[in-house]
């Protein structure tokens, strides 16, 4: 029998924006040209008020609060259930704002620069000296702040018209996948949260790529990456030595992101790094998360799929895998499977932060 291909392959990959549905507690407010300066002024409202707001930025839906209102900052924590150990990014509306959420020591000032020309507006996260004016809660108590100015033009207005940084982790429950659209955010957080604005599907599809920088003396700097993610290694070797941080444990007080386990699907999710590898369960249902999903390719072709999905159906771009990574894991975590069978990707620059996602989807 061949196997069953879900609706929605195509790409992009949103929904019509005006079939966002409507709720009672959880608004949808839609920020195309016509409508985004209503959605602004809806947003800003709101942020003033200390509520918390679930903004589209390039690379996933962010749930967004004043960086400097401390109990705005806390409904964030409560709306996502993420432990308080988990620090949350501070997004910056203008590069002159970098001074007013961090301290960049003379060390490390040219490479920041650097970073900075280079890749803001972007998916770029850089960590360093927090300012003494961002809360602890924000850092969770750690002396650092990452920092980002996102490109997306919805995301921007609201930050230069709130006139304040906005801190702003991934709009989905802790552990969860990254939501890609307001419909995504809609399932993760309704009635949790008073307002969702909505432009449509975001365009990189996986989170920031986090550093932090440490200075040698007559060297480039060390660039640690805390997280794989758009802006990949080979961009980055530039303007320093890449080195990878090691993932730490859950009982780390600086756990972070970091967490072996994470954006995961709630079915479980099994990363076959070879075909061979597969041992299925008589009686089961499995659905394939494949990535070219060609009719004959090892993985198709290896069982009686329930279903299969593909990050990049036919030509195998790794931009596009991205893109579709997080909407197709949820594609498929709604299937009613026993469990998802992820095929592995060329960990060669985007496929980097791909395998990262899907190793921490796959880890329980
Ligand atoms: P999210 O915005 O949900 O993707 O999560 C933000 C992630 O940024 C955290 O989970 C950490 O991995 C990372 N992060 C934020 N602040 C810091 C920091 N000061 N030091 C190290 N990592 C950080
Ligand atoms: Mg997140």
């Amino acid at each position: 029998m061949p196997p069953k291909k879900l609706e929605n392959q195509a790409w992009p990959t949103t929904p019509p924006l005006w079939q966002s549905p409507r709720v009672p507690d959880t608004r949808i407010v839609h920020a195309a040209d016509d409508e985004m300066k209503e959605a602004v002024a809806a947003a800003c409202d709101l942020l003033r008020a200390g509520e918390i707001v679930a903004l589209p930025t390039e690379t996933v839906y962010g749930l967004a609060a004043d960086a400097f209102n401390p109990e705005a900052v806390a409904k964030i924590f409560a709306a996502k259930e993420r432990p308080s150990f988990d620090p949350l990014i501070v997004h910056i509306a203008r590069r002159g704002d970098l001074q007013r959420v961090a301290i960049v020591p003379t060390e490390i000032e040219e490479t920041v620069n650097q970073l900075a020309s280079a890749f803001w507006p972007g998916p770029l996260t850089i960590i360093l000296p927090k300012h003494p004016d961002v809360p602890d809660l924000v850092t969770s108590g750690l002396p650092t702040v990452a920092v980002r100015q996102s490109a997306h033009p919805i995301f921007r207005a609201i930050g230069k018209e709130l006139n304040s940084p906005l801190a702003a982790p991934s709009a989905n429950r802790f552990g969860r996948i990254s939501p890609t659209s307001a419909s995504a955010v809609l399932k993760e957080l309704d009635g949790r949260i008073p307002l969702i604005v909505d432009a449509g599907a975001c365009s990189q599809g996986l989170e920031s790529t986090i550093v932090s920088i440490e200075p040698r003396d007559g060297k480039k700097p060390i660039l640690h990456l805390h997280r794989a993610g758009p802006i990949t290694k080979e961009e980055l070797q530039k303007y320093g030595k890449v080195e990878k941080v090691r993932a730490i444990s859950e009982s780390h007080p600086q756990a972070t992101g970091q967490l072996a386990s994470h954006y995961a699907p709630l079915t479980p999710l099994i990363l076959l790094e070879k075909p061979s590898d597969f041992q299925p369960e008589p009686g089961k249902r499995y659905g394939l998360l494949s990535y070219k999903g060609e009719d004959d390719g090892p993985y198709v072709t290896l069982h009686d799929w329930e279903c299969i999905e593909s990050l990049s159906p036919g030509s195998g771009k790794l931009a596009e895998a991205a893109l579709r990574l997080f909407f197709t894991m949820r594609l498929l975590d709604e299937a009613g499977l026993d469990a998802i069978v992820a095929e592995p990707v060329s960990e060669t620059g985007l496929g980097v932060a791909i395998m990262d996602r899907l190793r921490r989807a796959s880890t329980r």
